[in-house]
């Protein structure tokens, strides 16, 4: 495992040793990975957890009383405690596992949304992931409540002031996204968490950008409900994070109904398991959320502070050879220390479809499209972009890739090549 001293740069190279997909080729060329927005490597730790899940202590958790089921069930639960420690939870009962970030929101969406009257009014930004949006407008057509945006400000950054637009008495539930999946830009979560508290309205992060790359405490963030996915910080897929307030879970019916959610079950009716189990029906990605233990040992031995200072450095230096391309548009703030780990431009008119296309015959993975954000696409007056995106394991010589790469696609699109 790779250990770093509070302050000194990652060695890209020990990390990168780490993750086997890292050497493979792509086209004849070495992997250039810069999807991580959409979905992260993962270090040989967290596979031979899976494997040695399944070789060693596969069983159904919590109800067994023989040796395989009690291991699995004290490994299942040794994560949930491990995930209350990164977010600063104030107990391992604080943390529900999902099965994605869009499972966590849809489930707020669902037993919060039950209590809205017509007139109601859930706050959301222009910039949210679709899995931020579409709960929300399936409880304004089952309840009369209505939806308001947080507009971008004139550097396209959610801000106070466009959020004091937005937050009035009718206010009843504050749903906003921590850092954007395409302008890479971060909420001032902590100040809008005020606004909110002060006109009693409930506070909700979607942190599946924010949890991967920058230190996330949810006591600094002062909010109520917090989301983030397993797979988009090195964990597997079909993991997700549901944090929240004890008193509020406690007061929260339940999602979905089964077993393992329950206490005494009759014919006619049915009590709830004690926190967090109220809200883990049915048998539990066991397998996937024992390895999302090894992803979170994996980042808390980097720290934290210094996978945020490794992705904003190398965020840095992408805007800034990328901004000296000729006809290329950058989205998001202007300001390179505004912003971290996404980069979403527009080349030369070449459809961002074509752009990724050439750039993948390069060996090089950037994703184009709407990025789940058709909104913010309108918003940004473009039907789509092209994203970049890095993590842990990206280095300079990959986005010095990326710029050639572009020129070649240029090229072909006959452009003269020139910086
Ligand atoms: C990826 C993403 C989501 C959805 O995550 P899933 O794991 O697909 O549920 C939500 N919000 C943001 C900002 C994201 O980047």
């Amino acid at each position: 495992m790779t250990t770093t001293k509070a302050g000194a740069p990652l060695d890209t190279a020990a990390i990168r040793a780490q993750f086997p997909i890292l050497s493979r080729e792509v086209h004849g060329q070495p992997l250039v990975y810069l999807d991580n927005a959409a979905t992260t490597q993962k270090p040989q730790s967290v596979i031979d957890a899976l494997t040695n899940y399944y070789s060693t202590m596969n069983a159904n958790i919590h109800r067994g009383l023989h040796t395989l089921a009690e291991e699995a069930t004290a490994a299942y639960e040794d994560v949930r405690k491990q995930v209350a420690a990164f977010v600063g939870a104030a107990s391992h009962r604080e943390i529900v596992f999902t099965r994605n970030t869009t499972e966590s929101l849809n489930l707020l969406a669902y037993t919060l949304g039950a209590r809205l009257r017509p007139g109601d009014e859930i706050v959301l930004t222009t910039a949210e992931h679709h899995s931020n949006l579409v709960p929300w407008q399936l409880v304004t057509q089952r309840t009369g409540a209505v939806l308001r945006f947080i507009e971008l400000n004139d550097d396209q950054q959610i801000d106070v002031d466009t959020a004091r637009a937005a937050i009035n008495a009718n206010t009843r539930i504050v749903s906003i996204v921590h850092m954007s999946n395409v302008l890479g830009s971060i909420a001032p979560v902590a100040e809008i968490s005020e606004m909110a508290r002060a006109v009693g309205a409930t506070m909700i992060v979607d942190a599946a950008q924010s949890a991967p790359h920058i230190p996330v405490d949810v006591n600094d963030l002062g909010v109520d409900y917090l989301a983030f996915s397993a797979h988009k910080m090195l964990g597997p897929t079909g993991v997700g994070v549901l944090w929240g307030r004890q008193e509020l879970l406690a007061d929260l019916d339940p999602f979905l109904g089964g077993g393992e959610m329950i206490s005494v079950v009759t014919r006619e009716e049915s009590s709830w398991a004690a926190l967090p189990h109220k809200f883990e029906a049915g048998t539990p990605n066991i397998a996937d959320v024992i390895a999302f233990g090894a992803a979170l040992d994996f980042l808390n031995d980097l720290g934290m502070d210094a996978v945020a200072a490794h992705d904003a450095e190398l965020t840095h230096y992408a805007v800034e050879r990328l901004s000296r391309l000729e006809g290329l548009d950058i989205y998001g703030p202007s300001d390179p220390a505004e912003r971290s780990a996404v980069i979403a431009f527009n080349y030369r008119d070449i459809h961002s479809h074509d752009v990724a296309t050439i750039l993948d015959r390069s060996g090089i993975a950037v994703r184009a499209g709407h990025h789940c954000a058709q909104p913010l696409m309108r918003t940004l007056g473009v039907p789509a972009t092209a994203r970049a995106s890095f993590y842990l394991y990206n280095e300079r010589s990959e986005v010095d890739a990326l710029v050639d790469g572009l020129l070649d696609a240029g090229e072909r699109f006959g452009f003269e090549r020139g910086v």
